[in-house]
């Protein structure tokens, strides 16, 4: 990897003008820095990888800058060349203290922290304390942090940042500017890494980055890595089968073809689909996350026609699959998709977990299929034609979709339950047939 490592890290935002995706904050800050009006501690809340530790860092450099010639001010433009900036992007100004709640949580490193806070900056303006994860604190470090936290010295600044804002006291919060922190979009993930693809003069397939920006799921760290690993895998020119190789990612056509199979209720090319996935050593677990999150697209096309841009690259198989299922099927196999990835780990192997995921599908598709959609949904659960037959064990039933294949009649109508949308209904009074996934024969 070596070299190719070098660019996430350099293209990590050393001023507020790079920050990608975080308009409302940045804003913000840019302008009570302009205009002088600081406050003492902020909050920065939002889930990893959103820029929670890259803000903290452009806003100690903007507090402490020196500007080129040395007569700088705050400023929200920070120089970037002043011993101070430089000494904050290297991670060695001594009045920039980035401290871990999570490993050191307790009153007494709060207290030695604070104690120091006393002291006032050495080389710069400020003395900036950034306290990443706070809600990881005990009690009492709270407590010890609460007085500073009402009275800090006028040369000290806190900047608190959480991934879990609800456990923070409210004494804290109160005391604190709060700034949610956005998970980016896949198109701001896309536009970034396009852009420094631009520069680096790097050849790509869109389709590559879209690929790259699903998995990077809101987080432009995680984004920038898992482009540091394309390039790496695929050299010069980054390819959507290559990255999907990469990921051990199914092409969408193999997960729409196991679709169609199954709209057309041919088992036999379901199989086949999940064989050759087999094959290529792709991803189970991925797979159903992904057939999921086509599944997920056909609903909403079904309710809100023009919900899926043209974009997207499985739009017009999604149209197409919104058009043979109805809305009932389509929640039943998501629910499928998602149940059975939850449940790979305890099946026999990834395959049997994923094809028994596919024939679950293939065992609820209602058999009456248009005709379905218009069955009142209570009304379709509590008059089951016909249960699937109760297998010799009740040890086994809730297994029984698995165990009374393939001759098992399919039922008609939707499974009780599931028209409602909402999932599996957990507390369902036990019909004599609860849905095969709905517990585990464990529990
Ligand atoms: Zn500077």
């Amino acid at each position: 990897m070596g070299s190719y490592q070098v660019l996430a890290r350099k293209w990590r935002p050393h001023d507020f003008e790079t920050i990608v995706g975080q308009d409302h904050v940045v804003t913000a800050i840019t302008r009570a820095l302009t205009e002088k009006r600081l406050h003492h501690a902020y909050l920065f809340t939002g889930t990893r990888g959103v820029g929670k530790t890259t803000i903290s860092r452009i806003f100690a450099k903007a507090l402490n800058c020196q500007g080129a010639d040395g007569k700088g001010d705050v400023t929200a433009h920070p120089c970037g060349v002043c011993s101070a900036c430089r000494a904050i992007d290297e991670g060695r100004f001594p009045d920039y203290i980035e401290m871990d709640a999570a490993s050191n949580r307790s009153v007494e490193d709060m207290t030695a922290l604070l104690e120091r806070a006393m002291y006032a900056p050495t080389q710069g303006r400020f003395k900036v304390y950034m306290i990443d994860e706070v809600h990881m604190l005990s009690t009492t470090a709270f407590n010890a942090m609460l007085k500073t936290l009402e009275e800090p010295p006028e040369y000290v600044k806190f900047i608190l940042a959480t991934t879990d804002p609800q456990k923070v006291p409210v004494t804290v919060l109160s005391r604190c500017l709060q700034f949610n922190l956005r998970n980016m979009t896949p198109q701001g993930i896309v536009s970034h890494m396009s852009h420094i693809l631009d520069e680096e003069k790097l050849a790509y397939e869109a389709g590559a980055l879209r690929v790259l920006a699903a998995g990077a799921r809101g987080s432009m760290r995680d984004g920038l890595s898992l482009l540091d690993q394309a390039i790496a895998y695929c050299g010069d020119r980054l390819t959507e089968d290559a990255v999907r190789q990469m990921l051990g990612m199914s092409g969408s056509d193999t997960l729409t073809g196991i679709l169609d199979a199954l709209a057309a209720g041919d088992g036999k090319r379901m199989l086949e689909l999940a064989d050759e996935m087999q094959t290529q050593g792709l991803s189970f677990a991925q797979g159903l996350r992904d057939m999921a999150g086509l599944l997920h697209r056909t609903a909403l096309v079904q309710r809100v026609p023009g919900a899926v841009s043209q974009d997207d690259p499985d739009h017009e198989s999604i149209a197409r699959l919104a058009s043979v299922f109805t809305p009932e099927e389509v929640q039943l196999y998501y629910q499928i998709a998602l149940h059975g990835r939850n449940d790979l780990s305890l099946a026999p192997d990834e395959y049997a977990g994923f094809t028994m995921a596919l024939l679950r599908m293939l065992a609820f598709k209602p058999a009456g299929l248009r005709a379905a959609s218009s069955v009142p949904a209570r009304d379709a659960g509590r008059t089951p034609v016909q249960a699937p037959p109760a297998p010799a064990s009740g040890a086994v039933r809730s297994v029984g979709a698995g165990s009374g294949l393939p001759p098992m009649p399919k039922p008609v109508g939707s499974p009780p339950g599931i028209t409602s949308g909402a999932g599996i209904p957990k507390s369902a009074p036990p019909d004599d047939e609860m849905p095969p996934w709905g517990e585990s024969p464990a529990s």
